[in-house]
């Protein structure tokens, strides 16, 4: 299976942690909705990487060791043109090694730029006792400050995902608050759906991972992960 396969070679690489790219390849092999990624190693290939994906594009270092990106100054969005392509690859390049220089560079990470929705935030650990258990909450200040999130112990389904919506102090953001459209929550019961089976599936392999944020767009519109994060056993 190709998650099987990408997994173990970054054992081979003597790594625990996926990279973003990696990590967006697994989840895609179950289905889960990734914004498109692709790895540049020079200037060039992130300018030609960026013309066949379609400005605007977001750019990202790619390095196991750097693991919250932003932290680093190693994310950049809304990349318009080949200049800014340009200046973005070597400004990501130049932060990654300021930020840690011994780090391991594999390159920057040109992907789509998904349209902003509401965040959200899913993520996996394993438990002791009950093994593979799923968190869900919305992102940013939620998660962050207020600490709403929910969680349940793998496998569930889309109507038990669907019950974790109800749970978060925040639910009514996702049924469309104050004027707000609905959000897909039925996309969103479906990929959480599919991210159980991932983590429940690869039980053995990962130790922890999350998909965060995840834009959830109108009802009908469906949703997009822009970050992924897989660290093994
Ligand atoms: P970090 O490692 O810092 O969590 P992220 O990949 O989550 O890095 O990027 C930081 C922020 O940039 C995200 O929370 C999101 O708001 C925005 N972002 C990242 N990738 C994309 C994308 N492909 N499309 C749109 N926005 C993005
Ligand atoms: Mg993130």
């Amino acid at each position: 299976k190709a998650a099987m396969q990408i997994i173990s070679a970054a054992r081979a690489d003597g790594r625990d942690a996926l990279t973003e790219i990696e990590a967006k390849q697994v989840f895609n092999a179950y289905g889960l909705p990734v914004t498109s990624t692709e790895l540049a190693k020079t200037e060039d290939e992130a300018v030609a990487l960026a013309k066949k994906i379609g400005f605007p594009v977001v750019m990202k270092i790619v390095s196991p060791e750097i693991l919250h990106k932003s932290d680093a100054g190693g994310v950049k969005v809304n990349i318009k043109d080949e200049a800014a392509a340009r200046e973005a690859f070597n400004t990501i390049i130049k932060n990654a090694k300021a930020y840690k220089a011994d780090a391991n560079i594999h390159g920057v990470a040109v992907q789509e730029m998904a349209p902003w929705g509401t965040e959200t935030i899913l993520g996996s650990t394993n438990d002791a006792t009950f093994g593979p258990t799923i968190m869900f909450g919305l992102g940013g200040i939620f998660v962050e400050v207020l600490k709403d999130v929910t969680f349940r112990v793998a496998p569930i389904d889309k109507v038990q995902a669907a019950e974790m919506f109800e749970e978060i102090r925040a639910a009514a953001i996702l049924k469309g608050a104050r004027g707000e459209a609905p959000r897909d929550r039925k996309a969103l019961s479906d990929t959480v759906e599919k991210y159980s089976s991932m983590i429940i599936d690869l039980e053995d392999e990962i130790s922890e991972s999350d998909a965060n944020p995840v834009l959830v767009y109108e009802e009908g519109k469906g949703l997009k992960v822009v970050d992924a994060r897989i660290i093994l056993k």
